[in-house]
């Protein structure tokens, strides 16, 4: 690769890497580990049969039935005009950054924070600054604004609840970031479904911010990481906007009808939902047994420290057949919260290493 012509500012850059190991217990990248219900999956295979046969067309390039169920889906009386879908979340922030970003323009986001945020910037030219946290991990209205005034991005990213971290974001630390920019502030809400009760959802400041754009994703409370559909709520100008960019039948037509059969399911898969979040809070209960401590989490994982060496413990756990995500964050692993079984698996390895079992 070294000898290609490829663009400066990639040089010496590295592609995003979770790593992909046949390991019993995946606990690192924050999938649904519930399987699809079958009336789901048969759905689905006679929705995408019934749709093979018109492949020879091209597929609605606006995915209008789509985002009209979208809509409905979100509530919070959006029309299909405020909503758009692409393939993940990460295609819907590539023509975010695309149309609002790019070359001599920066993004603005929070470190620890979701890791493709800066490397879909850097794919589109995009600088991204790299902004502080408070201690635990916080964010505060105060601290937001100040650096969203010094350094004037183009876009904030806000993540909420954060990757990796789990914590969700009060509602002012959003609007001060709005108040404080003249660019587009992205919130990244690729977990709201798992937030603890009584979170607000950025969906509910979209009234009368037309720079404010909330993303969502089917990849995680529905469990559907396999199908790639990602989804934004905004102003309908910002889908205006994003319709410069986005490559015409983006989303091929076997996605758009997967995607709208696996929303008449929503009740059901969102009913798996409730049992990861008490996984959740069982693996944050259990941790202090084993000496080891975590972050407030309003998502489907947990970020947990306290251990003398994380690498150590990543080894360790691997060894006992559990994979968990090292993020980067001396003193800190990140584990996701699985199925009943799988939480049970990760707690008797932690109990093990501790010298605990038995
Ligand atoms: C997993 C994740 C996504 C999902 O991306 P998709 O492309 O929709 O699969 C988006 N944002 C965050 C913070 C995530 O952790």
């Amino acid at each position: 690769m070294t000898d290609l012509p490829i663009r400066p500012d990639l040089v010496g850059a590295s592609p995003y890497g979770a790593p992909q190991l046949d390991v019993a217990v995946r606990l690192n990248t924050n999938e649904n580990s519930h399987p699809l219900p079958s009336e789901l999956v048969s759905d689905i295979a006679v929705a995408v049969a019934t749709a093979a046969a018109g492949l020879n067309r091209y597929p609605d390039r606006e995915a209008a039935a789509l985002r009209s169920d979208l809509a409905r889906y979100l509530g919070h009386g959006l029309s299909t005009a405020q909503v758009w879908a692409a393939n993940g979340s990460n295609e819907v922030i590539q023509q975010l950054l695309q149309v609002f970003g790019g070359t001599g323009r920066s993004a603005l986001g929070f470190t620890p924070t979701y890791s493709m945020h800066p490397i879909i910037s850097s794919g589109t030219g995009t600088a991204f600054v790299d902004g502080r946290r408070e201690a635990g991990f916080a964010l505060t209205a105060a601290g937001v604004r100040a650096q969203v005034e010094q350094h004037r991005p183009d876009l904030v990213f806000l993540c909420s609840p954060n990757n990796p971290t789990g914590t969700a974001l009060p509602l002012d630390v959003i609007q001060a970031a709005y108040d404080a920019t003249a660019g587009m502030v992205i919130v990244d809400e690729a977990y709201a479904e798992f937030a603890r009760p009584g979170t607000p959802s950025a969906l509910t400041l979209l009234p009368s911010r037309p720079r404010l754009v909330v993303t969502r994703t089917m990849s995680k409370a529905f469990g559907m990481a396999g199908l790639r559909l990602g989804y934004l709520a905004a102003d309908q100008a910002v889908v205006d906007a994003v319709r410069l960019v986005r490559l015409p039948y983006h989303l091929s037509t076997l996605t758009q009808v997967a995607a709208r059969a696996a929303l008449t399911h929503a009740p059901a898969l969102l009913e798996t939902v409730a049992a990861v979040m008490a996984q959740r809070d069982r693996i944050v209960a259990e941790l202090p047994a084993y000496g080891l401590t975590s972050v407030p989490s309003d998502a489907n994982f947990v970020l947990f420290g306290g251990m003398p060496d994380a690498k150590e413990m990543w080894q360790a756990l691997l060894d006992r057949g559990v994979l968990v995500r090292d993020v980067g964050l001396p003193g800190w692993l990140r584990v996701t919260a699985g199925t009943e079984t799988e939480t049970s698996a990760f707690l008797a390895a932690l109990a093990d290493i501790a010298g605990l079992a038995g």
